[in-house]
């Protein structure tokens, strides 16, 4: 029986990894054990082989697991993978973070889209698999297709980030401010049939020194903000960056795809989604291009271009918590008869996080 150990479960795609595990009954036939960077010796949850959590730092303990399943942060992997590695330890790391996405021997996880890439791996004897950034996941769940046509001259994608795309404690925070705007409207006189005092309100309290802001970094709850990430040189965010190195990684693309934009994290709870203009490398008729995007894989929904099936399809209100990627607004751009406009939504935390990690420990299981 495969032995695995979990870091990092109680985190955002840890939380939501471990949710989707018992949907599916994963963790029949496998050895489970829970590690903590924050809690070693506390309880585990109940699908712990060991009754009490271990410690994720202590090198000797992890280097005795089959599989580590790491969604634990980069800073966790770049503490512990090298040291493991150079120790001898030679079983599966397969992980959420970023860290080890370019490295040469590390594999790409979006199976759906990318599966011959990690069977080539298993094969290979590859042992890191790490899961994809997680907007480009859910934009390949939508527009793989166009990619595997050799359709795509190059993309733009903007777009629309949610907030526990940054984690559990900014999601909280979230939470938090809403209350406070929220609060402040219903406890005004008169704020509830004034819109512009409303607005004030609101305004006011999100500039007020209280607002709670420390994990987030300045209001978001009615508000965007137009940075994610570390800069990196040129003028792009390390999560614009990821868009063009993960895409072409993933879809193992012969010649660089140009892919950039500009990442926008929104105050949504849950879903990213994203305005893509894609210049086509020839005119293709638009039922042609909804044929492909449909064949691409089981969980793409192509939305009708109507405002009604764009309200009740189109929205992370509609998609969180559900695997349907849906792809809508596909219409072509009047720049002309190449360029295509479209839109995505899909889950971050299921496709792009917590899904593709857990089918791959699905894939380890079988083979084991
Ligand atoms: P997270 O929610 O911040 O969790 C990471 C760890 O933080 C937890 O395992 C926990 O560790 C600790 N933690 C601190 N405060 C917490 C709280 N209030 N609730 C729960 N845990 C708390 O991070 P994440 O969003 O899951 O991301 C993990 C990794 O996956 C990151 O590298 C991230 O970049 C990547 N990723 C995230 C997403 C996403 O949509 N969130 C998508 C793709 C990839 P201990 O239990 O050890 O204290």
């Amino acid at each position: 029986m495969l032995k695995v150990g979990f870091i990092g479960w109680r985190g955002m795609v840890g939380s939501v990894l471990l949710q989707r595990m018992r949907e599916e009954s994963d963790f029949d036939g496998l050895e489970s054990h829970f590690f903590s960077t924050s809690n070693a010796g506390g309880a585990p949850p109940p699908e712990a082989h060991h009754k009490t959590l271990l410690d994720a730092h202590d090198i000797e303990t992890l280097k005795r697991f089959d599989v580590l399943v790491s969604c634990q942060g980069g800073d966790y992997t770049k503490r512990v993978f090298a040291p493991l590695r150079r120790d001898g330890w030679s079983g599966y790391w397969i992980d959420a973070a970023s860290t080890l996405r370019m490295e040469k021997d590390a594999v790409l996880l979006l199976d759906p889209v990318n599966r011959p890439v990690i069977e080539a791996g298993l094969r290979d004897g590859v042992k890191s698999y790490i899961g994809s950034n997680c907007t480009v996941s859910c934009m390949l769940m939508g527009l793989a297709g166009l990619f595997q046509h050799d359709m795509v001259e190059w993309m733009t994608t903007m777009t629309y980030q949610a907030a526990s795309g940054a984690g559990a404690a900014k999601m909280l925070e979230l939470v938090k401010q809403m209350g406070r705007l929220a609060g402040k409207a219903d406890a005004t006189p008169g704020a509830s049939t004034d819109a512009l005092l409303a607005e004030q309100l609101v305004t006011a309290e999100q500039r007020h020194p209280d607002f709670p802001v420390a994990e987030i970094g300045a209001p978001l709850a009615g508000s965007l903000l137009a940075w994610i990430d570390s800069e990196v040189p040129g003028g792009q965010t390390r999560e614009e960056w990821k868009g063009e190195a993960e895409t072409n990684k993933i879809m193992g693309t012969k010649r660089t795809i140009p892919v950039d934009g500009i990442c926008v994290r929104i105050g949504t709870m849950r879903c990213h989604s994203q305005g893509v203009c894609v210049k086509l490398r020839r005119d293709v008729p638009l039922d042609d291009i909804e044929g492909i995007l449909r064949a691409s894989n089981p969980w793409v929904r192509v939305i009708p271009n109507t405002k009604e099936a764009t309200l009740k399809c189109l929205t992370p209100a509609a998609v969180s918590g559900t695997l349907n990627v849906p792809v809508g607004r596909v219409h072509k751009l009047r720049m002309g008869p190449e360029y295509l406009g479209a839109f995505t939504v899909g889950d971050q935390l299921l496709w792009g996080a917590a899904e593709p990690l857990r089918r791959f420990l699905g894939m380890l299981r079988d083979r084991s």
